[in-house]
């Protein structure tokens, strides 16, 4: 230990290798190296810093988290992703319905039709009220979604071709 005291333990000095004895310093507060005055003194305004940094960190945060409520940014990403599965299904369903021959025409496909447009002006309906909040798109394409299992036959729509 003798022999380690007799040099500031501080990268800065270690690198210079300057064996010069000066005296030493124990940092107790956090790495207890030995340490020249100067770096002693540069240890203990840096953790000074590094509170003060800390508070400054931790009350920015409290104010943007405040801000950020991030259940509902989350619960508007699922509900967006509701929104995106419903159409996507939805033009899967209007495509195989366009793409039908005219000469295989049939009561059960012409009741698909009816039902396919009733609930495309559904859609429609609540997109045109629905005007870009997505809390209102949620509860809206949820309602409708509930609706169609609810009140309506289940209709392969993947096999109509
Ligand atoms: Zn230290
Ligand atoms: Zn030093």
């Amino acid at each position: 230990m003798s022999k380690l005291s007799s040099q500031c333990q501080d990268e800065l000095c270690l690198k210079e290798g300057d064996p010069k004895s000066t005296r030493l310093y124990l940092c107790s507060h956090h790495c207890y190296k030995m340490l020249c005055l100067k770096h002693l003194t540069e240890h203990d305004q840096c953790i000074k810093n590094r509170t003060q940094y800390q508070n400054k960190l931790k009350d920015l945060w409290d104010i943007y988290t405040t801000k950020f409520d991030e259940d509902k940014v989350e619960k508007q990403i699922q509900n967006l992703k509701i929104e995106l599965k419903n159409y996507q299904n939805l033009k899967k369903c209007i495509e195989n319905l366009l793409s039908i021959n005219h000469f295989h025409g049939s009561m059960e496909n012409n009741q698909k039709f009816e039902i396919a447009i009733a609930k495309l002006q559904k859609v429609i309906e609540q997109k045109n009220q629905s005007e870009s909040t997505y809390d209102n798109i949620d509860l809206k394409s949820k309602s409708i979604t509930n609706d169609e299992e609810e009140k309506q036959p289940v209709i392969d729509y993947g096999k109509i071709s």
